[in-house]
């Protein structure tokens, strides 16, 4: 379990809010509500220049993926999902907007994860092995993802997961769709919305899912 899977922040007001909430609020601890809050970066918003520049992580994570997190908690409460995790929510939620919010909640955070100034190359050991095993060589691998990537029509994600078997799989899903909702672990993942790349390649998705797999963070699926 990653720890920023861990996204619900508890607002405690009682005894630690003393000094600042008026006595009339403080009687008791007492847990008002709980939030998602938007997880931190893994590196710095500048670190993967030139492949991915500030400028659209400063929009990509800074304004959609922080919306993403505005929208889930507005539309949380008085639901059945208040109080679920993430992964729950993602889960159990039908179609609509609390869907669409929590999914693309995890997706980015998921999706930041899968980029790393030192990345790129191929994987090594056990997924490396498994890949080779899945899809007949790593350049097949890597072409077939590239083919998903690229062709996906609209908004949507390219997906590495893995079933309850083992079982690797490229997937394509649609807006806020993820493997999740199959009960597959992801392993890793390309966010070809255009936000994710008009600013540093206009309409040239090729071009993006090529810098993709040079920041492309192997260690991270591997761990997974
Ligand atoms: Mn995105």
């Amino acid at each position: 379990m990653t720890t920023w899977r861990l996204t619900r922040r508890h607002l405690l007001q009682g005894a630690a809010g003393a000094m600042v909430v008026p006595y009339f609020f403080s009687a008791a601890p007492k847990v008002l509500a709980a939030e998602f809050t938007l997880p931190e970066l893994p590196w710095a918003p500048d670190a993967l220049q030139p492949l991915m520049s500030k400028e659209t992580i400063d929009f990509h994570y800074g304004k959609h993926h922080a919306a993403y997190v505005t929208n889930l908690n507005k539309l949380l409460p008085g639901t059945p999902y208040e109080n679920m995790s993430l992964e729950e929510i993602v889960q159990k939620a039908p179609p609509g907007p609390i869907f669409n919010n929590a999914a693309q909640v995890w997706n980015h955070t998921f999706f930041w994860n899968c980029l790393s100034p030192k990345g790129g190359g191929e994987p090594k050991g056990k997924l490396a092995d498994a890949i080779e095993e899945h899809f007949g060589s790593f350049a097949d691998f890597q072409q077939q993802f590239t083919d998903t990537a690229v062709k996906l029509f609209g908004s949507g994600w390219a997906w590495l997961a893995r079933d309850k078997d083992g079982k690797l799989s490229i997937e394509a899903t649609s807006n806020a769709g993820t493997p999740l909702q199959a009960g597959k672990t992801p392993l890793l993942t390309c966010d070809v919305w255009e936000h994710a790349y008009y600013i540093d390649y206009r309409n040239a998705r090729p071009k993006f899912v090529e810098a993709f797999w040079k920041l492309v963070n192997w260690d991270y699926a591997a761990s997974l």
